[in-house]
């Protein structure tokens, strides 16, 4: 962690705070936001949380929801001017401008205190005060240990501490994956410690599908999944018109490319899905396959290891299905070899 004194004096007069994260927010995206705005509150200063686009109706219980803005939605110019006259920016689970969109641009160009707390490899140097770890597992988590270096732990009540939960089990793909270390069950030991109902945020995240969503999966589970076992890739590839058909909403095809990823005998599995402005790809891999090489190499995108994505826009779904296929060749020496250790 960078010089803690150079934040803590910023923090000390109340100001003006905005806080953002990247495009479609997930649960570690939104969770560091209102976890950090709620504590923030408390020490006195105005917070605005602005997201750059909508997310999930099942992060909506989140203390906070309400206020927060969404810069793709906003008609006038309340964003942007609020962005030029903040005195601190803080930018969580994100590290390259270009993830929050045109705001990257305005929150650049603004002349507030940037602050950078993220998890992400190959960060871009935007920030004043950077608490960057790739080996966190979450943003939330390292904002837990923000909290607790800024000597405030006792602020962290029940909200804050859900806040800060939630994104530390999605991101852990709920503890599950090799992300989950011994600090993780530390630090969400103090959370529960602080108030937070682990059960409950459990609940909120994963037990809120609507009937279509669960439709929606046992269509793609049935009739879109492509298992290509010799290769040890799995993928969905959905049109927009597949998608339409179930009134899929933003965040109903979020965890879908696990399933792909559990089928034994797979080491990489993808997700494609047709959006108005192109071709959203999601990877997942296990062990050493750098799905984050593939995402950057092929799909103008990046990530971790083990879970990337990207985007191509001048692409067709069909065109980009052929385009993954055409590569597997090339680390069909690094898909198999996950199984022969
Ligand atoms: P998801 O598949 O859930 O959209 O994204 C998984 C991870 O891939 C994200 O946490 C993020 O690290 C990375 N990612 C997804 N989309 C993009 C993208 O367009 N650009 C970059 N650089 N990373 C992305
Ligand atoms: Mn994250």
């Amino acid at each position: 962690m960078q010089d803690i004194d150079l934040l803590k004096t910023r923090l000390k007069t109340p100001g003006k705070i905005i806080i953002t994260t990247h495009h479609k927010p997930d649960a570690d995206a939104l969770g560091s936001s209102l976890g950090m705005a709620n504590y923030l509150v408390k020490l006195g200063h105005q917070v605005q949380v602005i997201t750059p686009s909508d997310y999930p109706i099942f992060l909506h219980w989140m203390k906070g929801n309400d206020d927060v803005l969404v810069f793709s939605q906003d008609t006038s110019s309340q964003c942007q001017e609020l962005i030029q006259a903040a005195d601190i920016i803080i930018t969580l689970d994100f590290s390259v401008l270009s993830r929050i969109n045109e705001m990257g641009e305005m929150v650049r160009a603004a002349s507030g205190f940037k602050v950078n707390v993220d998890h992400h490899l190959n960060p871009e140097d935007f920030a004043d005060f950077r608490l960057w770890n790739t080996n966190a597992a979450a943003t939330c988590e390292l904002c837990y240990e923000l909290i607790v270096a800024l000597g405030d732990e006792e602020l962290i009540d029940k909200d804050i501490a859900e806040c800060l939960y939630a994104g530390i089990m999605t991101d852990t793909g709920g503890f599950r994956h090799p992300n989950t270390t011994r600090n993780v069950h530390e630090v969400v030991a103090k959370l529960i410690a602080r108030g937070a109902d682990n059960s409950r945020v459990s609940k909120e995240i994963y037990d809120k599908n609507s009937i279509d969503r669960l439709r929606f999966l046992g269509y793609a589970l049935s009739t879109n999944l492509k298992v290509l076992a010799e290769s040890r890739v799995a993928y969905f590839a959905l049109s927009r018109e597949e998608l339409n058909k179930y009134n899929s909403k933003t965040g109903d095809t979020e965890g879908l490319v696990n399933y792909a990823l559990s089928i034994e005998g797979i080491t990489l599995a993808a997700l494609f899905k047709e959006t108005e402005d192109g071709v959203k790809v999601s990877l997942r891999s296990i062990g050493e396959f750098p799905a984050n090489e593939l995402a950057s190499k092929h799909f103008n995108g990046g990530g971790h290891r083990n879970a990337s994505g990207g985007k191509l826009s001048s692409k067709s779904l069909s065109e980009v299905i052929n385009l993954f296929e055409g590569i597997l060749g090339d680390y069909q020496g690094a898909l198999d070899k996950e199984f022969e250790k």
